[in-house]
């Protein structure tokens, strides 16, 4: 369906039961679904010592792949090896961290992830204070002349879509509003005309 859809990429959540309180799957289920999707894979990592992993999840078929903030120590290292592998990087930040996180790699990261629910579980509801935080995000990148791609992860559904691209989002992730619909195909196609 989603192959079929005018979804743009397959956004992928690996958790591990540690960095957040559920487990999801890892490497084996990545290579799977590489197999039969025909768009990018947007692995999103919510797991502790992301940098071990890398190569693994590469070789699964991840695209691109966004590591959080709060579980790396050396971040700009992390970034450094997602890129020497050839792929897009990306870093996820929680809802209590601030964007200023951000400041010294700005250059080094081609998508920042913000987490508009508190990552862990899906059908969670929107925290509104992500407004706030992607405006000041947005005016970063201004401000800098970075140009790395803002995406919204967690609660987004037909309400807060628009405002969140006029807000300067470029990627939504929509999961329980599209995968709980009657039609999801037709809400795919309906967040895609906004
Ligand atoms: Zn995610």
């Amino acid at each position: 369906m989603i192959n079929q859809s005018e979804a743009d990429w397959f956004h992928v959540d690996v958790m591990d039961g540690v960095f957040v309180p559920n487990i999801s799957f890892g490497m084996p289920v990545v290579a799977a679904l590489s197999k039969e999707a025909a768009k990018p894979l947007d692995v999103h990592l919510m797991i502790v010592e992301p940098d071990r992993y890398i190569r693994a999840f590469k070789e699964a078929g991840a695209d691109r792949i966004s590591v959080h903030a709060e579980a790396c120590t050396h971040l700009h290292r992390t970034l450094q090896v997602i890129r020497q592998e050839g792929l897009k990087t990306g870093v996820a930040l929680n809802p209590h961290t601030s964007i200023n996180v951000l400041e010294n790699i700005l250059h080094d990261v081609d998508m920042v992830v913000l987490m508009s629910v508190n990552p862990g579980f899906g059908g969670q509801q929107f925290i509104p204070q992500t407004m706030n935080k992607l405006r000041d995000l947005a005016a970063m990148r201004k401000q800098t002349g970075a140009s790395f791609l803002i995406e919204i992860d967690g609660g987004v559904n037909a309400e807060n879509a628009p405002l969140l691209l006029e807000a300067g989002a470029d990627v939504l992730v929509a999961g329980n509003f599209v995968f709980r619909s009657e039609n999801p195909t037709q809400t795919i196609a309906d967040l895609k005309a906004l």
